[in-house]
């Protein structure tokens, strides 16, 4: 099965590493923040890239026989969880949580969804203790893109009006 054109924005949540007021894809692994390990793989050289603050390109599919992401079988897609977790997971310093608006083609999952094109469109205000720097990370982000800083049921609401939420 393909992935389908959605009529209307999905909305979502998902965390990202920032760093210098930048938003980056990547893993959390004991502690740290490690961005975009798919394309550390493949192109060891090419420095990770944050989610671009103005115009949203696609998601690029890294897997060697490419494809357009998103693609069902694979990884590839700006991935967001339907639903805002109860308590949002901060593994590291440089981790921050907010919505996103996606659109163009999705695969849907259990939990979330894969999207062609996504952009950010709020951050969560919530203290990261790993986070010790005077200017919080996520305030520095949250300047950088332009996007509100909201509690988490602004942070929801505010989704909703950007694209459908799924719960
Ligand atoms: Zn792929």
């Amino acid at each position: 099965m393909s992935a389908e054109p959605v009529a209307q924005p999905l909305a979502g949540f998902r965390r990202w590493g920032s760093r210098r007021g930048g938003l980056y894809s990547g893993i959390f692994v004991a502690g740290r923040f490690v961005p975009n390990p798919a394309l550390s793989l493949v192109a060891p050289r090419i420095p990770p890239s944050p989610w671009p603050r103005d115009r949203a390109g696609p998601a690029r599919c890294l897997a060697i026989r490419g494809h357009e992401a998103p693609y069902r079988d694979c990884l590839c897609g700006f991935y967001a969880y339907y639903t805002l977790p109860e308590e949002p997971d901060l593994p590291a310093p440089e981790a921050v949580w907010g919505a996103v608006v996606a659109w163009g083609r999705i695969v849907e999952s259990e939990h979330g969804f894969r999207a062609q094109y996504a952009r950010p469109v709020a951050l969560l205000d919530c203290e990261n203790p790993l986070d010790r720097r005077k200017t919080r990370r996520v305030a520095r982000a949250a300047e950088s893109y332009d996007i509100p800083l909201l509690e988490r049921d602004e942070l929801i609401a505010y989704a909703g009006w950007h694209g459908e939420l799924c719960c």
